[in-house]
């Protein structure tokens, strides 16, 4: 009975990953330098080109920068759902503009079309699509809804790495800026870190100088380039969101490594799939055709039919050892943004009955078949 415990979510940090943060340490530039101008190169490539990529210290600190940059400013609105992390629209209100959250589709759990449509008014300013899981929104029609509506998009692929939507991968899509995590339960790591890409030039620039107080050139620009490396201008009030070199030597590592992870993320969420087909669930939709799913989180739901609540399910599955969470607790239930624009469960029905119904069960490369397998056994005794 007594079996190591086995957590919700682990970082898969080789060899490779230990040597490369240990040769930038005896590098003698640890800062934002060398290896994270690589690693932004190697981003780019792999989404196999045509944007450009900043990293940055922090996914949230990404998204405030692409917010700042689109003129995201006092007054205006920004569309997001409520089943998201609050980083996704806390940094709208870091720049005194208002998030407007709206419900999800009770088959995707992503943001539902028609309830964008209806939350649109003249401060409206940018849509926030959150690829849920991994899962990708449909963007074409939020695509096409912004354009007739001249708002920008801003997309929270914090979990969708890589994610492919219409035989495109995220990242490359007809938004204005996509933001990824490399949180530490995130596809791949740098311990803290993310990376915005855009393919617009001017917000690219202004996100470049914001990441570093607002100055005209980064330290190691100053370090290599002829003009004294003592000058430099401030040209904005910016912010600290610049990568380390040591967590960039670190996101290399995982990146060259991230095919293989989305593999092994794959078989693990077939089995799920397959495993748990009897059980009295809602399981994950899958991509649809052209798409695939990163499967950052597998998040089951119980049916109806289940008679246990989703408390006890979670208690259950902690006495035999497993680890789960739930994603998330949505934004209309947090005191900040319910009081603040006095928020009920009834606005957001698909939203609160997938929070109420919801699990996230382990799901990670590092996760071997017989841990899984102890999963897919509690869940039989647990629900049947
Ligand atoms: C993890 C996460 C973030 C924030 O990422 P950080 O890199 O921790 O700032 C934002 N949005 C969603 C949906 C996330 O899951």
């Amino acid at each position: 009975m007594s079996q190591p415990f086995l957590p919700f979510a682990l970082p898969d940090i080789g060899d490779a990953e230990i040597s490369a943060v240990t040769e930038a340490l005896r590098s003698g530039w640890v800062t934002t330098g060398p290896k994270t101008k690589e690693f932004e190169q190697r981003f780019v490539e792999f989404l196999g080109g045509g944007v450009e990529a900043i990293a940055v210290n922090s996914a949230t600190a990404g998204l405030h920068l692409a917010l700042e940059a689109l003129g995201i400013g006092p007054g205006d609105e920004v569309i997001a759902p409520s089943l998201t992390f609050t980083a996704t629209v806390e940094v709208a209100r870091y720049l005194g503009a208002d998030a407007v959250l709206v419900d999800i589709d009770p088959v995707t759990l992503n943001i539902d079309l028609e309830a964008i449509r209806k939350a649109i008014t003249p401060r409206t300013k940018a849509i926030m699509p959150v690829h849920y899981a991994g899962l990708a929104c449909d963007m074409a029609p939020i695509l096409a809804l912004a354009s007739e509506h001249g708002l920008k998009v801003v997309e929270d692929a914090a979990h969708a790495l890589p994610t492919l939507y219409q035989g495109r991968l995220v990242g490359t899509l007809e938004s204005d800026i996509t933001v990824f995590s490399f949180y530490a339960n995130k596809t791949m790591t740098t311990g803290e870190g993310g990376m915005v890409v855009t393919r617009n030039t001017d917000a690219a620039k202004r996100m470049r100088v914001m990441r570093l107080h607002g100055m005209s050139r980064d330290a190691f620009d100053r370090f290599v380039s002829k003009t004294p490396a003592w000058y430099y201008e401030i040209v904005a009030p910016g912010y600290k969101y610049n990568l380390t070199d040591i967590a960039s030597a670190l996101g290399l590592q995982q990146l060259m490594r991230l095919p293989a992870f989305v593999e092994r993320r794959q078989v693990l969420a077939q089995r799920y799939l397959e495993s748990l087909a009897d059980l009295p669930l809602i399981l994950p939709a899958v991509a649809a055709a052209g798409g695939q799913h990163a499967w950052h989180l597998f998040v089951i739901r119980l049916a109806e039919a289940a008679r246990i609540d989703r408390d006890t399910v979670i208690q259950e599955l902690s006495n035999r050892g497993i680890g789960t969470s739930v994603h998330y607790v949505p934004l209309h239930r947090q005191p900040y943004w319910r009081d603040r624009y006095r928020l009920t469960t009834d606005m957001f029905p698909q939203a609160d009955l997938a929070y109420q119904t919801m699990v996230s069960i382990p799901l990670y490369t590092a996760m071997t078949d017989a841990q899984q397998q102890r999963v897919i056994d509690a869940l039989h005794e647990i629900l049947v």
